[in-house]
């Protein structure tokens, strides 16, 4: 029971906050704390990440417009002299006596967030690794990089494996941007484009978002196959299998010459042994992001909150969840309740970003608008990612 590396000392009545996780959630809560709580706090951010890498970001990566360098925030680089980061693998959780296991010893909570997302399992779809290209990784979209580069033409189909997953309108971004990319190269006049989602719409709780998307693919000849999933592919006879979404009807398969998948999510296998995980995904109070341990918190992907998987939700619940920690902290009674609401942006290719603002509340029908797409918001993006880095890691975003 050590609390981190021999040597350190903490001031006494500092409330010692472990976060686990340094992504969107972990991150925004760790600077939030710290921010706030000054020495009163003892925040300790624990990854096994070489850095930070935004989930868009793989798409800049993907389609050639950002060098994976370019891309990752290397957590030794964090300037926030508040935050101790940990780099070390979480082995173990017990959420009852807030006791942590690392690769780099142990840790004792005051108070635990578990922030630590959702595990891609690519090995989990039939034929995908041998026949296809995941693109939700940082490796796998290098990899499909170098595909789309090689490609010379041909069906390409961009396809969902499973639910639930990570923000939902990305799926639609890549076929948009496979379209600007395939134009570019001159081959698109030789190539089909088809997208496989579960959903019965590209982007369900905003219409007009979704309709501007239906239009975006009518206008570049991009077949739309809701309500799908991709069960498996035969890289054997190059077809892929499709499996029923949120409709009943399933069966058929689609040609391809280059698949691009988003594969399968699961709960990280140190959080399902913790007892955290109920039906796959860890419970927690909609308004309080609590879970049913005292003290214990989780945010972002890891959780079954309701929200989509997606950086924005994460990063409203971990402003919650932080806020609330710091009252305590201050001996004050946590008022604040997390408002279920989010910004998401969506690229339909050729420089133009859309804005989509989206709502859930537990028990309601979920809301959202849409602004653009435009240019303009395309500035808009990259200024939000600037804000973030700057904030969180102490430095401009190169
Ligand atoms: C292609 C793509 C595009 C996307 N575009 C957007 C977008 O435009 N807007 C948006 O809001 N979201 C987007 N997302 C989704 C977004 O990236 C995630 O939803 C978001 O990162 C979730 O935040 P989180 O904090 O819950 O988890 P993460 O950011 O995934 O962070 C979890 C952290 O936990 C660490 N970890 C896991 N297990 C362990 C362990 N055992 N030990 C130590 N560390 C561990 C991981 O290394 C990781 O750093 C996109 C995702 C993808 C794949």
């Amino acid at each position: 029971m050590n609390n981190g590396p021999p040597g350190d000392t903490l001031p006494a009545v500092a409330t010692r906050v472990v976060v686990l996780g340094a992504g969107f959630g972990g991150l925004e809560l760790a600077t939030e704390v710290s921010g706030r709580c000054g020495a009163d706090a003892q925040v300790t951010l624990i990854d096994r990440a070489e850095g930070f890498v935004f989930g868009f970001s793989k798409l800049d990566v993907m389609f050639g417009r950002r060098q994976a360098e370019q891309v990752l925030h290397r957590y030794a680089q964090m300037v926030s002299p508040s935050v101790r980061f940990i780099g070390a693998t979480v082995t173990g959780i017990d959420p009852a006596t807030r006791h942590v296991e690392t690769t780099a010893g142990d840790f004792d909570a005051d108070v635990l967030v578990v922030a630590l997302g959702a595990d891609l399992h690519p090995e989990a779809t039939p034929g995908l690794v041998e026949g296809g290209h995941e693109f939700y990784t940082f490796a796998g979209a290098c990899r499909a990089r170098d595909a789309l580069r090689d490609f010379a033409g041909g069906k390409v189909v961009v396809a969902v494996t499973s639910t639930p997953f990570k923000c939902p309108p990305a799926p639609s971004e890549t076929a948009l941007l496979v379209h600007e990319m395939l134009e570019a190269r001159g081959l698109r006049d030789r190539s089909e484009i088809s997208l496989v989602m579960p959903l019965g719409k590209p982007i369900p709780p905003s219409p007009a978002a979704s309709e501007a998307v239906l239009a975006a693919f009518a206008e570049r000849g991009i077949e739309w196959v809701p309500e799908r999933l991709v069960r498996e592919l035969d890289p054997a006879r190059k077809v892929a299998v499709l499996g029923a979404g949120s409709g009943e009807s399933g069966g058929g398969e689609l040609p391809y010459d280059l698949f691009l998948g988003v594969p399968v999510h699961r709960v990280p296998q140190v959080v399902a042994d913790s007892g955290l995980a109920v039906d796959g995904w860890v419970p927690v109070d909609p308004l309080t992001l609590e879970t049913k341990f005292p003290d214990v918190y989780a945010v972002g992907d890891v959780t079954s909150i309701g929200t989509p998987k997606a950086g924005v939700f994460a990063e409203g619940q971990a402003a919650a969840a932080a806020a609330r920690i710091v009252a305590k902290v201050k001996g004050r009674t946590p008022d604040t309740v997390y408002d279920g609401h989010g910004v998401c942006y969506l690229e339909f290719g050729h420089d133009r970003v859309a804005k989509v603002g989206v709502t859930f509340v537990a028990g309601q029908p979920p809301v959202g608008d849409l602004e653009g797409p435009s240019a303009a918001l395309a500035a808009d993006k990259t200024a939000f990612g600037a804000n973030r880095i700057r904030r969180w890691f102490g430095h401009e975003w190169a």
